[in-house]
């Protein structure tokens, strides 16, 4: 039988970051992804980094493309009736996010796994856990027909949402807290200059949209969309038709119907469980919680567990600290409810809610008062910049 000291389940962003920080403290680990190296390196997904994440991934050391091709946004633009109001989140909170894709951000964490030389198998089929409870922790898998077994120290859960991670623990053992919205987003990734300069979020009366970019020759666009929408019910005319009903005259009358590259609806949902530690098994990223996107929590808040699973587990391998592993939950979800919070509370303001006349009432003077209140303005700055890291012990 083989053997590591923390064993990663996933090579998501969470995943490969938690090996790259163990990589560099001495520690072990073998990472297993279910999924081919080529499929999780060209997967679309996230694109706002927070500061503090963009720390974290300089100690990583894989920050060096993040800073030369990373975009800094200095504001976000809410679009209210047919105007823009601009939250300058630098002058409210001297911070500013970087736009810079999840995708790339996967792709430096793998090239830096691969230098290190650390260990990870892709195409890991059956990944199971055992002894979660005992002193001799197991995982085993299948890879390329032939059966594998690793004794570790820890597991570390990184494995998404649908991962095999949280279904491994007892129900009994854990309370499940969740929403699930009556809409989705449709997603279309395009090859071409974004005419705005800010991610504009607008709330309109055809819906939600959102106008992002992950570079300066590419755009990643939303429309809201119902729950029983399919992709092949949009060509791209349609969306782009429909994006510039939403986005507000000004902006629409520059947008060009650029082909998609890839086009996709995902479902919102906020999900958090508690605790995210089940005896040797932590929990971190997606596989504990979900937010819906529409605060740019959700990356962000892998890579926040995953600095605090990074300490607690370095605390344990330099000093034999239990207590900073029996931290490691409860330090997590402080900053879970927040962003789950926030990111509820930009997902009620910027959406529409069929049959709900008092909600839209509510809705609107939310918004009226973010715009007019530097104080309101504030708060929500200081959230979408994000919070600050708790100290460790
Ligand atoms: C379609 C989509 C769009 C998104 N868009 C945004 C966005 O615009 N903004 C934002 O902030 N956030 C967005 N998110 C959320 C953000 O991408 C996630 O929060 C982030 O990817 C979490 O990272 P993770 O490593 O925890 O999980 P993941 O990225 O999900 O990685 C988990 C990994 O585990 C692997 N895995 C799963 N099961 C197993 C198994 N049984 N054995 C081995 N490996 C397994 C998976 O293949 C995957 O590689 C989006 C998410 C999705 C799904």
């Amino acid at each position: 039988m083989k053997r590591t000291q923390v064993a990663i389940v996933g090579a998501g962003p969470a995943g490969l970051l938690l090996g790259q920080l163990l990589h560099k403290e001495g520690i072990d680990t073998l990472i297993l992804e279910r999924r081919s190296a080529e499929y999780v390196a060209n997967r679309i997904r996230a694109g706002v980094l927070e500061p503090g994440t963009v720390d974290v991934l300089e100690r990583a050391g894989v920050a060096s493309r993040l800073h030369a091709e990373g975009l800094i946004h200095d504001g976000v633009e809410i679009g209210f009736r047919g105007r823009r109001h601009r939250i300058d989140l630098k002058a409210l909170t001297g911070k500013a996010v970087t736009v810079y894709g999840q995708t790339e951000v996967t792709r430096d964490l793998m090239n830096a796994r691969a230098s290190s030389g650390a260990p990870s198998v892709y195409e890991a089929e059956d990944v199971a856990l055992h002894g979660l409870e005992g002193p001799t922790p197991r995982v085993t898998y299948w890879h390329q027909g032939a059966a594998h077994e690793v004794a570790c120290d820890f597991i570390a859960g990184c494995d998404g949402f649908h991962g095999v991670s949280r279904r491994s623990i007892p129900a009994s053992s854990l309370k499940i807290f969740e929403r699930v919205y009556p809409f989705g987003w449709l997603g279309l990734l395009a090859d071409v200059a974004p005419p705005w300069k800010e991610l504009i979020y607008a709330n309109s009366e055809r819906g939600f949209a959102l106008a992002s970019m992950r570079s300066p020759t590419r755009v990643r666009c939303y429309l809201q969309c119902s729950l029983e929408d399919r992709v092949e019910n949009w060509s791209d005319d349609q969306f782009w038709d429909e994006f510039r009903r939403r986005i507000g005259e000004e902006v629409g009358a520059l947008v060009t119907g650029a082909p998609s590259i890839e086009k996709s609806i995902a479902p919102l949902r906020s999900f958090v469980v508690e605790p995210l530690r089940f005896g040797s098994l932590f929990l971190a990223g997606d596989a504990a919680h979900i937010v819906p996107p529409t605060g740019a929590k959700g990356l962000n808040l892998a890579v926040s567990d995953v600095l605090y699973l990074y300490e607690a587990l370095r605390g344990y391998f330099r000093e034999r600290s239990v207590r900073s592993l029996d931290e490691y939950s409860p330090r997590c979800l402080r900053r879970i409810w927040r962003a789950e919070r926030f990111s509820w509370w930009m997902t009620r303001q910027l959406h529409r809610f069929s049959d709900d006349a008092f909600g839209t009432r509510m809705q609107q003077v939310e918004l009226e008062y973010l715009f007019e209140s530097p104080a309101a303005q504030a708060g929500m700055a200081e959230n979408y910049v994000g919070l600050p890291f708790e100290p460790g012990s």
